[in-house]
């Protein structure tokens, strides 16, 4: 299966959403992580060696892909429409993170009309750096989203410091944080890709 994560705006959680959802995959099969993203945070992340999987920079997928059952595509931030184009035909599902906030729901509608105009329907929407209750921002941009007909995943990923740390630690949240609540978070999104999704990529 190949999942892109993408997004048309930065500071979503999109490489966070990358490499949580590799870690997921590499627990059921050999999964690889292509960085695409010109900030190489993918790559940065694996720089220490504590990831459960291999990260590669994109343009070296060739070499390495034939040996992978899953790929994960950390793809470069900010495309343009006509890269939306190639990045939504060349994978199985494009994960869209957005953080539930006015700017990135806006920049989302854009990314989606993007999609819309191509025709693309292999795409679903993930809430991400969700705020605690009784903050109340990921409840109404799920109402919104929900109400304007797009597809999202029926689950959110929290908002929790944990997941800064991991970056600079170079290992995923559920090493860092005992409660395990932002790796639970992720686990429910490939849990349900993988019900959804694997019988449509096989
Ligand atoms: P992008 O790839 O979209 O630029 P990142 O994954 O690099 O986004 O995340 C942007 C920042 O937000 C980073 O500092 C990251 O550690 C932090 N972050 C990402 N997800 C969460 C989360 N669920 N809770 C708290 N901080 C997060």
């Amino acid at each position: 299966m190949v999942i892109s994560v993408a997004s048309y705006k930065g500071g979503v959680g999109k490489t966070t959403t990358a490499i949580h959802l590799a870690a997921y995959f590499q627990q059921l099969e050999p999964t690889l992580v292509l960085d695409g993203d010109l900030n190489r945070s993918s790559l940065r992340w694996a720089e220490l060696g504590k990831l459960p999987f291999t990260v590669v920079d994109h343009r070296q997928a060739a070499m390495h892909i034939s040996r992978y059952k899953h790929v994960i595509v950390d793809t470069q931030a900010r495309p343009d429409d006509s890269d939306m184009k190639v990045l939504a035909g060349s994978c199985d599902l494009l994960v869209l993170p957005c953080t539930p906030d006015a700017i990135s729901l806006q920049v989302l509608g854009d990314t989606v009309e993007a999609l819309k105009k191509i025709g693309a329907e292999n795409y679903r929407i993930l809430l991400t750096i969700v705020p605690p209750r009784p903050n109340r921002d990921g409840e109404e941009a799920r109402e919104y989203l929900t109400k304007a007909g797009l597809p999202l995943f029926a689950g959110s990923i929290r908002r929790i410091v944990a997941f800064q740390r991991a970056a600079l630690e170079g290992v995923t949240v559920a090493e860092i944080d005992r409660v395990n609540l932002g790796w639970a978070d992720y686990e429910a999104v490939g849990e349900y890709i993988l019900k959804q999704y694997s019988s449509v990529a096989a």
